[in-house]
């Protein structure tokens, strides 16, 4: 009798332990992908990870074929959908590997106890993090709220579990239930297709992750501590969507970072894994404190004053807030469906500070835009920069966006790369045209109030206003 090996979060055949576990079981194996809508972590899957699960599944698909198999199709909600094809195909066992996210984690608690109500082995393993979310814990048994007592636990926890080569010859079943198509499913845009530029940057499956991770470990892990807080430079990984929907297993990617002591600094090396370790820690939160993932970990913000200005939501949605950093920003997100980490601090912290937004709305944004969302890393750095976070950046520290492009886009690459309009503009001034003599204005071509907007809000009186609301609020409790 077959196995069912179910992908989730995990689209590779490398370092997959269910996979694994399914070959070793001498059984013939079922690759099975369900389309949940009520799985896709702790929102409903957003439009642009939509495109990559698309690419995705497409390429894991290719990956069975070359072994002679492929991938079954199937939608609906999930226990039914198991049952039906367990029943048509007599499968004595599902493998998969966990998720962490509270909703994930309910769906699988209950499916498994039913399946084996019905006697059918229901085996789940580990893999999508470096060590399971249990395993680290404070000196007391707690769980750690801290990053950096978090960081110190995980690299004395030893170094993890080496990766697993994908098994090199998979005994993939012939007869398999029937498939739906992908093309069904619609996870690609409609008209107009927004996501025209994508392919440009990404390449969904799991050698596109292989790929990214041999070059970055190649040209640019040598000078990451240094350059990675720099947008225009091609200087971090990339591998965030990889990771989002497990094409690749952080095991892998630290695995890469191995034995290099000798051609890369130690700083690099450590300060990359230091990143990694920043989505355990997020994974952590969430596993240990679900409510992460929607409420105020600090819950004193509950009494917080948001605005709410709708359109000042659509200025910052659009990139037409008058600030070049910014907007470059979610430029970059509608343009690639990613954003470089250090404008991701930038454009939130504008949102939520300098507009009174709340926190939930970029959050909501983030997640229908970013090809990498990801309910774990999404919710507590949209927490970290609210102020609200479990081991989050003071609310007063308040980033001033012409200072903060003039530090990390010296010379406004990044800004003449997004926000065209300002391609001729000095570089004195490409972070602040406001402040521009018209001379210079004219010469670039640029006409302030109309081929680039002014700024929504004035930076100064803007804090100013937050920092008065976030006062009232400590003042109320
Ligand atoms: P690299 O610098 O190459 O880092 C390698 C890997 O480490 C990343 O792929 C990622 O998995 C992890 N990592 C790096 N920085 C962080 C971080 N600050 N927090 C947690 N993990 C990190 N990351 C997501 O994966 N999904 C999200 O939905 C997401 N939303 C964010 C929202 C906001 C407001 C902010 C400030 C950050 C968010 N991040 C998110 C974290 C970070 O911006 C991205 O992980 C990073 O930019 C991805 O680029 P990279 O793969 O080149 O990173």
């Amino acid at each position: 009798r077959p196995v069912i090996l179910w992908f989730r979060k995990d689209l590779r055949l490398d370092d997959n332990k269910a996979l694994n576990a399914a070959h070793l079981s001498g059984q013939q194996i079922i690759p099975l992908y369900i389309n949940e809508p009520e799985a896709a972590g702790t929102g409903p899957l957003g439009a642009a990870q939509a495109w990559w699960l698309h690419h995705s599944l497409e390429a894991l698909d290719r990956s069975l074929r070359e072994q002679r198999g492929r991938l079954v199709l199937a939608s609906g909600e999930t226990l039914a959908v198991l049952r039906a094809i367990i029943e048509k195909s007599r499968a004595e066992a599902v493998f998969w590997n966990r998720r962490y996210d509270p909703t994930g984690i309910s769906i699988d608690i209950r499916i498994k106890r039913e399946l084996e109500k019905q006697a059918i082995e229901a085996q789940s393993f580990g893999g999508q993090l470096l060590h399971e979310p249990s395993r680290l814990t404070t000196g007391g048994g707690t769980p750690y709220r801290v990053y950096t007592p978090f960081w110190r636990a995980l690299e004395s926890a030893g170094e993890p579990e080496p990766p697993l080569d994908a098994p090199l010859k998979l005994q993939l079943a012939q007869k398999l239930p029937e498939s739906e198509t992908l093309d069904c499913w619609n996870l690609l845009p409609k008209k107009p297709d927004w996501a025209r530029d994508f392919a440009d940057l990404w390449t969904p499956g799991e050698q596109g992750a292989r790929e990214k991770l041999r070059a970055f470990v190649k040209d640019s892990l040598e000078g990451y501590k240094e350059n990675r807080d720099h947008p225009a430079k091609p200087a971090t990984s990339m591998l965030s969507p990889h990771l989002a929907l497990g094409e690749i297993s952080p095991a892998r990617v630290w695995d890469a970072t191995r034995g290099l002591s000798k051609q890369v600094p130690a700083a690099d090396i450590v300060h990359f894994r230091k990143e990694i370790a920043w989505r355990e820690f997020s994974y952590h939160l969430l596993f240990h404190f679900p409510r992460l993932a929607s409420a105020n970990w600090n819950d004193r913000f509950d009494d917080f004053e948001w605005r709410n200005d709708s359109e000042d939501f659509e200025a910052w949605r659009h990139g037409m807030t008058g600030y070049p950093i910014v907007d470059a920003g979610m430029r970059q997100l509608w343009r690639h469906g990613w954003m470089h980490n250090r404008v991701r601090m930038i454009v939130a912290s504008f949102l939520i500070k300098d507009l009174m937004v709340d926190w939930r709305r970029g959050e909501d944004w983030f997640r229908d835009t970013l090809v990498d969302a990801d309910p774990a890393n999404n919710a507590a750095s949209w927490q970290w920069v609210a102020g609200s976070g479990a081991d989050a950046s003071p609310f007063f520290r308040i980033f001033n966006p012409v200072l903060q492009g003039e530090t990390f886009d010296p010379d406004g690459d990044y800004v003449r790369i997004h926000v065209p309009e300002l391609r001729g503009l000095d570089a004195k001034y490409i972070h602040r045209p406001f402040e521009a003599p018209k001379s210079l204005l004219d010469e670039a071509g640029v006409i302030l109030g109309k081929t680039y907007p002014k700024p929504i809000v004035d930076h100064a009186s803007a804090r100013n206003r937050a920092l008065a609301a976030y006062k009232a609020m400590k003042d109320a409790a």
